[in-house]
């Protein structure tokens, strides 16, 4: 393996000439209208979103490392609107045309990104392309299909969600063995650090004060304990996700699932000819163990999977280093997608943490009796989806009537995960089954999902 850079919190800050500089930390007791624990996307929007309703509120944001340090400066800039939670689920409390309503704002909330960017003059190498999700064995082309036409049974239309036969998905992109692919134009290319790094420059400027370096130990009704003093505030916002479980009280709130990435060197025009990938779309797998991936601005790849998936008492990383074993997995994905790609040097490893609630759902709540507030559990499709959820944030807390506070994520609750070691165990064991059933399914060549995957989400919980 070649040598390469490993965590340094994410290529993306690297790209930008490294850790943004550090901004003062809470110099002590204080108080505010709002106050924000994390200055990911959720934590960041949430406060663009309050100070353009109501410009006089004070918010102060804590943060424990620096604005962008989580999963909003290392994610596959994947600005999304997938959904990646169960429509049914949210259907059986709130009805279906609330999740058709859901489907259609987080849609719409990728233009809205779009859209601010523009108006505030954030650059984030932001190119509206789409997605392809390609399917690879027989079994996930199978699986393709019947996503379609689960996607279709949400009025989905052949507009939002186009199949492509195999010679129509190599036109796009010239993934080895792939078979058929579903395109959707609602989704773009970003750099994430950029993102996180110019909103927290346009909140500033909006009056909102962050403090890095800040790290909240108890959140209560009116008040948050940090190491650096106490914040009182009528409203208290967690915006945590995958590191919600280091928060006293919250250990098994929602699941720090592992997600870790690679980037190559720039790869050369020649190879980009035999490639491909003009339009610049994301690209993603069909597998149980899938990878998602785009093209970045400098003609880099950069590709994600699960990795290690868990560490034991929901500890994260350590300033997203991950394992060398993680980096060959993904080394052997990008290369079997890209054959042509074999010898062309990884520069960079890294990893971070989503937050998985224990029916996979995501949630935002306010208590108005104690102004507790929450967004998050976004489960890895979080770019777009912490822009709607911080609009809704802004409905709840302003007591505004808009069709954001009406989604049927709004006070959607789950019960905790099981203590440990059993977390531990059942999370390595599902993906143990996820992988197996992937080989199996290649190796087969049948056009039926493994049962073993059947099994794994079953006591995931995701059916
Ligand atoms: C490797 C990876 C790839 C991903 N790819 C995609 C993708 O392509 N598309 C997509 O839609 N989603 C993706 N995601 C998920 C997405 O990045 C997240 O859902 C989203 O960024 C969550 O934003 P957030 O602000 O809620 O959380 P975060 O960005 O994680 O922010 C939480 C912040 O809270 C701070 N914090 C935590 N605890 C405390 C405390 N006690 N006190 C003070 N501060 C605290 C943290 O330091 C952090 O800055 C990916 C995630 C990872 C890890």
């Amino acid at each position: 393996m070649t040598a390469h850079a490993n965590g340094e919190v994410s290529f993306w800050y690297t790209d930008t000439g490294g850790r943004p500089n550090s901004r003062a930390e809470l110099p002590g007791n204080a108080s505010a209208d709002v106050v924000i624990i994390g200055a990911g996307y959720t934590g960041l929007w949430t406060a663009y979103y309050l100070k353009q309703a109501s410009p006089d509120l004070r918010i102060v944001i804590l943060e424990k490392e620096f604005a962008g340090f989580g999963a909003s400066g290392r994610n596959g800039g994947w600005l999304t609107s997938e959904f990646g939670w169960s429509r049914e689920r949210y259907a059986e409390r709130f009805g279906r045309s609330a999740v058709i309503s859901l489907q259609r704002l987080l849609r719409a909330a990728v233009d809205e990104v779009i859209d601010v960017c523009l108006s505030e003059g954030i650059d984030a190498d932001i190119v509206k392309g789409g997605a392809l999700q390609v399917a690879t064995t027989p079994a996930q082309r199978a699986r393709l299909a019947a996503l379609l036409e689960h996607e279709r049974a949400w009025s989905v239309s052949p507009e939002d969600a186009e199949w492509l036969s195999r010679d129509d998905t190599r036109e796009r992109i010239q993934v080895a063995g792939a078979l058929a692919s579903i395109y959707s134009p609602h989704h773009a290319r970003i750099q994430p650090a950029k993102l996180a790094r110019g909103l927290a420059h346009v909140v500033e400027l909006l009056g909102v004060r962050i403090f890095e370096n800040t790290c909240a130990r108890t959140l209560r009704a009116g008040e948050v304990t940090t190491d650096r003093g106490r914040v009182s505030a009528d409203y208290v916002v967690r915006a945590t996700e995958g590191f919600t479980a280091g928060i006293d009280g919250l250990r098994r709130q929602w699941l720090p699932m592992n997600s870790a990435m690679i980037v190559t060197e720039p790869v050369d025009e020649h190879l980009w000819d035999q490639i491909g990938w003009h339009s610049r779309e994301l690209l993603s797998d069909t597998a149980h163990a899938y990878m998602y991936a785009q093209r970045t601005l400098e003609g880099r790849i950069a590709i994600g999977g699960r990795g290690v998936p868990y560490r034991f008492g929901s500890k994260t990383d350590v300033d997203g280093r991950t394992q060398p074993r993680t980096v060959r997995m993904l080394e052997d994905i990008l290369v079997t997608l890209f054959p042509m790609l074999r010898g062309v040097a990884v520069d960079h490893a890294w990893c971070g943490v989503i937050g998985v609630p224990r029916d996979w759902c995501a949630s935002v709540g306010l208590d108005r009796a104690t102004g507790m507030a929450w967004a998050g559990g976004y489960v890895g499709v979080g770019v777009a989806t912490s822009n709607l959820a911080a609009r809704t944030l802004r409905d709840l807390i302003l007591d505004l009537d808009g069709p954001e506070s009406r989604l049927p994520w709004v006070n959607h609750r789950v019960r905790p995960w099981e203590p440990e070691p059993l977390r531990w165990i059942g999370v390595r064991s599902l993906n143990a089954l996820y992988r197996t059933a992937d080989v199996r399914e290649r190796n087969s060549g049948t056009v039926r999902t493994s049962p073993l995957a059947k099994v794994a989400d079953l006591i995931a919980g995701r059916r």
